[in-house]
């Protein structure tokens, strides 16, 4: 008999190589529940007329959802003027990304994104043997040329959050022209716009007329943040045929549930409850920075964001932990991402009114200043 010593599966050594995500904590380490500002869902809950849509959905769980997400899809089209053949649907953009990375990199290719971006972009590659490559940030804000700088031989996807989670920075329409304009035609630059709709409607469009225009640009959006679906796990790309072909090869067959189409659909149709949660998000966003700059003798200071977030530095003696801390304490749960390098910061999603109120008062009083 063959001597066996390693008789249980192997697993593929770049898995193991992977750190899993970690998702934002809604408890404080006693078990209290604690108010989540910590996964940047929208604090307006959803669209009335998404959870009618939703409760409806719920007779229906005994048949299989539209493979093809075909209602979904052309009433994306229709609102955003593009063509529903360049639209794919996925279980959360999340399964989009990295499904971009897969279809397109493997053992030996490299795939690129900027330091202090989303953390599945990491996932993705690792998760199908390809190299992550990290290109130095300015400011946290995604840098091109260093970006342009690390692309090498190997490198198969670039990955741009724009705006980026965790940092809540933007760079406008021409920066993201010029990386793609300096990409080889045969790198896949993905354009992850999770927080676009947060955006100057007049600055929305950037990744879509790129999209449009070149094979090789991919744009995913999502319902999970804006449309206050993050539940459901609805996202969608677009981009070339060549592109949204592939995605559909690999993509789970039923990767959308008819719950979440039909919640995304009526979504879709109450813009106003975009535009409210928009509003709302801008407001309480400069109340926030303004409270944050208020306290910047004692070492705080916020990142503009152009999202549903803020990243706020603690420079001085109040520690991103103690203030982590004293928010738990008070009822709330923000990130703290040291292991994304950014030990030294909190981001903290923009809540409903009172609750900023609170977050602001806490982080006063940590200070020594009147509430
Ligand atoms: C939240 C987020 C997503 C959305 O993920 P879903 O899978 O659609 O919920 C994608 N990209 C970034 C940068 C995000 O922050």
């Amino acid at each position: 008999m063959t001597m066996r010593p390693n008789s249980s599966p192997r697993p593929k050594p770049w898995i193991l190589g992977i750190h899993a995500y970690k998702p934002g904590k809604s408890t404080a380490s006693d078990g209290r529940a604690l108010v989540k500002l910590s996964a940047n869902e929208n604090p307006l809950g959803t669209s009335p007329a998404a959870l009618e849509a939703l409760e409806q959905a719920r007779g229906e769980a005994a048949t299989y959802p539209d493979p093809g997400a075909t209602a979904l899809r052309g009433r994306i089209a229709a609102l955003h003027g593009l063509d529903a053949k360049r639209i794919v649907c996925g279980t959360g953009s999340d399964e989009l990304l990295n499904l971009a990375a897969q279809g397109f990199a493997g053992p030996g290719d490299e795939v690129l994104f900027s330091r202090h971006s989303f953390a599945v972009y990491d996932i993705a590659a690792r998760r199908c043997g390809a190299t992550p490559v990290e290109a130095a940030d300015t400011e946290f804000a995604a840098d091109v040329d260093a970006l342009l700088g690390a692309v090498t031989d190997k490198t198969r996807v670039v990955f741009l959050a724009n705006p980026n989670n965790p940092t809540g920075t933007w760079i406008p329409a021409e920066e993201v022209r010029r990386l793609h304009a300096g990409l080889r035609d045969d790198i896949l630059l993905v354009i992850d716009e999770a927080y676009a709709e947060y955006l100057d409607p007049a600055e929305q469009r950037t990744g879509f007329d790129l999209a449009a225009a070149h094979e090789n640009v991919l744009v995913t959006r999502t319902f999970s943040k804006i449309y206050g679906l993050a539940a459901e796990r609805v996202g969608w790309a677009t981009g070339a045929p060549g592109l949204i072909d592939v995605l559909n090869r690999i993509r789970g067959p039923f990767n959308v549930t008819v719950s979440g189409q039909a919640a995304a659909l009526a979504a879709l149709d109450d813009q106003g409850f975009v535009a409210r949660s928009r509003e709302h998000n801008a407001t309480e966003r400069s109340r926030l920075a303004e409270a944050i700059s208020a306290l910047g003798n004692h070492g705080l200071s916020a990142v503009p964001s152009e999202a549903n977030f803020l990243l706020v530095e603690f420079k001085g003696d109040v520690t991103a932990e103690a203030a982590l801390d004293a928010l738990a304490e008070g009822g709330y749960a923000v990130r703290h991402l040291p292991e994304a390098g950014l030990r030294h910061a909190l981001r903290i999603t923009i809540g409903k009114s009172e609750d900023m109120d609170r977050v602001i008062a806490t982080l006063r009083k940590l200070c020594g200043e009147s509430a």
